[in-house]
């Protein structure tokens, strides 16, 4: 069977760890050549030793437009081209349970790491690939950037603009056959997920599963493909339902 992915260049940001890690993970077993950036060396070089060749480490903090587009460049470099940019990396930022008290001494890193960071990474993917003519772009937002609420207020205004960001360019790049999706997960355990999965499963989620980083690699892998190849401009829960509500109240007897 013709691997999904197979002949692809990816470059997956926060590809060290939790979701990007699935996803570095699912798209070398699917063929592609994957570029693994992160600010952690550590935990992105033992990736890379571990995949083999498919994969390679770049040393890359997302919210430097430098060393985005010197992140892009060595992709290309490296392997030959750019067909999939996965701007993953992200960051939760404080929890504060409300806005008047909040200091908000988050919000410019939250947004830098968060927005600008999948901002930079879709314009220097977006320029190669539009010459290209061809290419897909998935970007990581959140059920935080579709639920209104607290906490993390800087972190919902990132992921909300990842949203409406992503909607708005994927008109653009449409012209050139660059494909321009996002992902928002919802409760999936991650080194930034400090609370308690299984109470927040059983009260905020329809479906009553446990969602894993490989549930998110999935879509990701989906937005990569051809099977995908109709599609643009999407918002792609990953959360069991979360973004509709909890589950119903069960009916007294
Ligand atoms: P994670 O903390 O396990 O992984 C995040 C990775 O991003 C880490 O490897 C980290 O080193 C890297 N990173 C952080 N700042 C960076 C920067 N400035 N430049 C480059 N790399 C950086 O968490 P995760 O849950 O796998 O997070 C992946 C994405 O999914 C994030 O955008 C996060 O906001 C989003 N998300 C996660 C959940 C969840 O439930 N886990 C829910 C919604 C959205």
């Amino acid at each position: 069977m013709q691997l999904l992915l197979a002949k692809k260049v990816a470059i997956v940001t926060g590809g060290a760890s939790g979701i990007g890690r699935a996803t570095v993970e699912l798209f070398t077993q699917q063929g592609a050549n994957v570029v693994i950036a992160d600010i952690d060396s550590h935990q992105g070089q033992a990736l890379a030793a571990e995949l083999g060749d498919a994969t390679v480490f770049k040393k890359t903090d997302v919210a430097d437009p430098e060393q985005v587009k010197a992140l892009v460049d060595f992709a290309i470099d490296h392997f030959g081209g750019l067909d999939i940019m996965f701007n993953n990396a992200g960051i939760s930022g404080a929890v504060h349970y409300s806005f008047l008290e909040d200091d908000l001494a988050d919000f410019h890193k939250v947004i830098d790491v968060n927005l600008f960071g999948v901002m930079t990474g879709c314009q220097h993917a977006g320029r190669y690939m539009a010459k290209q003519g061809s290419g897909s772009i998935i970007n990581t937002s959140s059920i935080a950037g579709l639920k209104p609420g607290l906490p993390l207020i800087s972190y919902r205004a990132a992921k909300a603009g990842v949203i409406h960001f992503t909607k708005s360019i994927a008109r653009e790049l449409g012209e050139y056959n660059v494909r321009v999706n996002c992902i928002a997960p919802g409760h999936i355990p991650a080194a930034q997920t400090f609370y308690d999965m299984a109470e927040m499963t059983s009260r905020m989620q329809p479906l009553q599963r446990q969602g894993r980083p490989h549930d998110v690699a999935n879509a990701a892998l989906y937005l990569a493909s051809e099977l995908s190849a109709q599609v643009t401009g999407l918002v792609l829960p990953v959360d069991g339902g979360s973004n509709l509500g909890g589950p119903l109240e069960k009916r007294q007897k």
